[in-house]
């Protein structure tokens, strides 16, 4: 048997970049996976080419109510939910001084209180799994101190503590609770984070370069940290933090 075969999976902003890269990594080791988001292009051939046994929900992880109907849509379609990949985030530019309060709400309630919602969902029935695992999505920017990040960044290191506290919580009940750091992921996100400005290949390169590789980290690296920290292969590894960032965190190096 596969990896992760006969294991249920549901994947947080799965209909794009690392999530969806997530997503087809899982079900290509044998799991049946649940994407779950709140783009309405989420489509089961997005992740899955076509292939059954998979699900696309819509879901807001800002909102309870929709968070408790998708997790009771995956477990009413598979009869139980294994792993929990909480991948669903958004971005903010600048400091402190330039984002109001109400960005700050915003961000937080995605990126940090949405990862509560949606495991306080998911707990019961991860709670009946043998092999039940949360990976959350975390970012470099928790300990990077990367300008022009200030709200990104405490979101993230928010995630970095509330992994480690999930982790404590729940090892007893054989719930294993981890997170992946990427470094600049080459997704849709940072398309997005380009300036519309008429060098975008330098901006590119720009953020290319602050990783000690000199490139982009692929969406399918860091999905294999997930599927990694999602599976029995990583059964004695609870509380950590993997770093995928092409050596941004360890090394003191920058290419020149
Ligand atoms: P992306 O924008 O390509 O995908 C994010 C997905 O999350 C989208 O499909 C979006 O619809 C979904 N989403 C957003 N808000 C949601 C909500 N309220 N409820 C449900 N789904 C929602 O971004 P990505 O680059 O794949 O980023 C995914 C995760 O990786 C995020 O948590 C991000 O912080 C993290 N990350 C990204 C990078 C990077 O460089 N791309 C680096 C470090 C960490």
């Amino acid at each position: 048997m596969s990896e992760l075969g006969g294991l249920v999976a549901a994947v947080t902003g799965g209909a794009s970049g690392i999530g969806l890269a997530a997503a087809r990594l899982l079900a290509a080791r044998g799991a049946y996976v649940a994407v779950l988001d709140v783009s309405k292009d989420v489509e089961l051939d997005a992740f899955a080419g076509g292939a059954a046994g998979h699900l696309a929900v819509g879901c807001d992880v800002t909102d309870d109510a929709s968070v408790v109907a998708a997790v009771a849509a995956v477990v009413g379609r598979f009869g139980r939910l294994d792993i929990l990949v909480n991948n669903a985030g958004i971005g903010a530019l600048g400091t402190v001084a330039d984002n109001p309060d109400d960005e700050w709400s915003r961000v937080l309630d995605v990126n940090v209180v949405g990862i509560a919602r949606m495991s306080r969902a998911a707990l019961p029935h991860l709670r009946r799994s043998p092999a039940a695992a949360i990976v959350n999505m975390c970012s470099i920017a928790a300990t990077a101190g990367l300008p022009q990040r200030a709200l990104y960044s405490a979101s993230k290191g928010a995630v970095l503590s509330l992994t480690r506290a999930m982790a404590a919580d729940h090892v007893r009940e054989g719930i294993r609770v981890n997170c992946v750091n990427p470094g600049t992921v080459d997704t849709p996100w940072v398309a997005r984070l380009l300036p519309a400005a008429d060098v975008p290949a330098a901006e590119r390169a720009a953020l290319a370069a602050r990783q000690p590789t000199g490139r982009l980290v692929c969406p399918e690296e860091v999905a294999a940290a997930v599927a990694y920290l999602a599976g029995p292969l990583a059964g004695a590894v609870t509380g950590v933090d993997l770093a995928v960032d092409g050596g941004m965190n360890a090394l003191r190096i920058r290419p020149v």
